[in-house]
């Protein structure tokens, strides 16, 4: 498939037009970003370790029944998707509390949250996606009711096969952040899951291997992003 022009430059990735209407070409940079894209950093190596761990854990989630975007490995950056009309809204499935939880709701960070929660986030970074409701989404257009209840019902399977992928490789799945896109009407799931969009704790020493030693400035960031897809079995 050819790769033609640059239709959307985000944070991290650039998405591309195809020679085939029903497909992009999603292309991983090496910038990483906090506070909503306030702050941005080249880091060495993260574009392809997200390509390959994205690839990898998409292939895992569609082999356990979930549909994904994801079709075909590229290039070390590139990755061939199907073309999604994305809900504009983030879905957040919280099994330990961490980040935002804890500041908007004065809790300690590292509560076993049980049963793990569920959120919706406006996709703003203007705004800094504040967090909306089932009413907000229906009223404002942002989706349906049926939409809302497949994305929280695939959510939570996603939960379900993650946390004991993770577990097996000596991890906690704190929490994730999950988009979704209609394909001939149909929900998938879009977007990445990487260590960009997840917190993963060793579960010893509870070390933080994700995004979180970026924006705590804590070093070694896509260190910890190889290790864990070392103890995952992903190639890199
Ligand atoms: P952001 O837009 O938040 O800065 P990225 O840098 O990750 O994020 O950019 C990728 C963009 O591509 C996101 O806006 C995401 O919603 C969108 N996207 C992801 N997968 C697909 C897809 N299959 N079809 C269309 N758009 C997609
Ligand atoms: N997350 C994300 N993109 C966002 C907001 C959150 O990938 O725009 C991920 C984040 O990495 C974490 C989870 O979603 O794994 C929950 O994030 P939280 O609401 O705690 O916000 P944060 O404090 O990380 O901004």
């Amino acid at each position: 498939m050819e790769k033609k022009q640059e239709l959307y430059r985000g944070k991290a990735k650039s998405v591309y037009a195809t020679d085939d209407a029903n497909h992009y070409i999603m292309y991983f940079r090496d910038d990483t970003s906090a506070l909503d894209g306030q702050i941005i950093k080249q880091l060495d190596r993260k574009g392809r370790t997200n390509n390959h761990f994205n690839f990898f854990i998409m292939k895992k989630l569609e082999a356990a029944g979930i549909p994904v975007h994801v079709e075909e490995l590229l290039s070390d950056r590139e990755c061939l998707v199907k073309k999604l009309d994305m809900v504009p809204v983030e879905c957040v499935v919280r099994n330990v509390s961490a980040g935002s939880i804890c500041k908007r709701l004065g809790v300690a960070e590292g509560l076993e949250l049980n049963p793990p929660t569920f959120e919706f986030f406006l996709k703003n970074d203007a705004l800094h996606d504040p967090m909306v409701n089932d009413s907000h989404i229906i009223s404002f257009g942002w989706g349906t009711q049926e939409q809302m209840d497949e994305m929280r019902r695939l959510s939570y399977k996603v939960n379900d096969v993650l946390k004991a992928l993770f577990d097996e490789a000596g991890l906690i799945l704190v929490d994730y952040k999950l988009e979704f896109g209609l394909y001939e009407g149909k929900l998938m799931l879009g977007d990445e899951f990487s260590p960009d969009g997840c917190r993963l704790w060793d579960k010893q020493t509870r070390k933080k291997l994700d995004k979180d030693r970026f924006r705590q400035g804590l070093g070694d960031v896509i260190e910890g992003y190889e290790e864990v897809a070392r103890r995952i079995g992903c190639p890199l």
